[in-house]
């Protein structure tokens, strides 16, 4: 059976951004392929980070993940910081990709200019401790958001590079971007994409949003002056909000535009917050379970470790060996 890797940075808070582009297909995949789910905690050490919001953010990050409907026997969900071999093989991969290469990645110009203060090794590195854990599962597909493709590129490049230099080691990853919904946009800047580490908060819809936060968010979403509910370029706003009505509620496109032909913004948008809250109850009910139930949590992130680690360390043993670090 095929292999996917998957990951979401613990940093907040999921937001329907990570949950159309990337969770939704994580749950429709994990029939077909070995799925590995991994909380990266390492990626969000690139920013600065309290201590204790941080571990207990980790653990809302995997009940959130349950929550979603992932299933833990199927799927092997994880920590990152609990398989080593990422950081090893992140080491490996980093010494085998150019800066130029890096210097072209656009989320790192788009988080330094944020992080002014504190553009870190770690956060230019980033893309290597991504293709290592991607790579260290010999991962065939790897389903992401739009904003990941720049990155699933490079990492394929290091692949090659490294199958070329030393020997076939590392399988090269295709990546899988939904057709509709990679980049969901911000509700307050329809041209920029929503993101959990958004200053706006009103641009973010969290999935743990109390429902009236979720109604004004959607109101006040960011439109034009056109007044029609139709999916083109020209009205950003209109285009991300009838994205998120088809997506969750399981129209077409077409069909969005044919219900609110005549019908104004206002309807509109009370009817994409009213959808969405209902979509996410059930997932807000499961997620207070499992979080009043931290021995689960414990239970399901140790065994995820060890079958984590058991694949990496196979691989590993390989890449040691290819090349040329004696084996102890
Ligand atoms: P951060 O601001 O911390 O980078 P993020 O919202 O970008 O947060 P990530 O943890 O970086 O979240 O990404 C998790 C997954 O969600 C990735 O597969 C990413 O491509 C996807 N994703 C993130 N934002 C969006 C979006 N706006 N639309 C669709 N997919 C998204
Ligand atoms: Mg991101």
């Amino acid at each position: 059976q095929k292999v996917i890797f998957s990951g979401a940075q613990p940093t907040g808070s999921l937001t329907l951004g990570n949950y159309i582009g990337a969770i939704q297909n994580w749950k429709a995949l994990e029939k077909d392929y070995n799925c590995l789910y991994s909380i990266v905690d390492l990626h969000s050490l690139t920013v600065r980070h309290d201590p204790k919001a941080f571990m207990q953010a980790n653990l809302s990050f995997l009940a959130q993940y349950l929550a979603s409907g992932l299933d833990p026997e199927k799927n092997i969900i994880f920590f990152q910081s609990h398989v080593p071999q990422h950081a090893e093989l992140s080491w490996i991969l980093s010494c085998n990709t150019y800066m130029g290469e890096l210097n072209r990645m656009t989320q790192f110009k788009e988080k330094s200019d944020k992080h002014k203060d504190n553009i870190n090794a770690g956060l230019f590195t980033y893309p290597a401790l991504m293709a290592a854990d991607i790579l260290l599962y010999k991962t065939n597909l790897v389903p992401v958001g739009e904003d990941q493709k720049q990155h699933l590129e490079l990492t394929r490049d290091i692949a090659l590079r490294l199958n070329n230099v030393y020997g076939d080691i590392f399988e090269i990853p295709e990546v899988y971007i939904p057709k509709v919904g990679a980049r969901i946009m911000s509700l307050q800047e329809p041209t920029k994409k929503m993101s959990k580490s958004d200053d706006d908060v009103n641009g973010t819809i969290y999935l743990l949003d109390p429902n009236d936060v979720i109604i004004k968010k959607f109101k006040r979403a960011v439109t034009d002056n056109e007044n029609k509910v139709v999916f083109r370029d020209e009205q950003p706003g209109i285009k991300n909000l009838m994205t998120i009505y088809s997506k969750l509620g399981n129209l077409t496109l077409e069909e969005v535009e044919a219900k609110y032909q005549g019908k104004g913004y206002g309807a509109f948008k009370t009817d994409v917050g009213e959808l969405i809250v209902d979509y996410i109850s059930p997932f807000k009910q499961k997620y207070e379970e499992y979080m009043n139930n931290s021995d689960y949590l414990e239970k399901i992130y140790k065994s995820g470790a060890e079958r984590a680690r058991e694949i990496a360390e196979r691989t590993m043993v390989e890449v040691r060996e290819k090349l040329g670090l004696v084996k102890l």
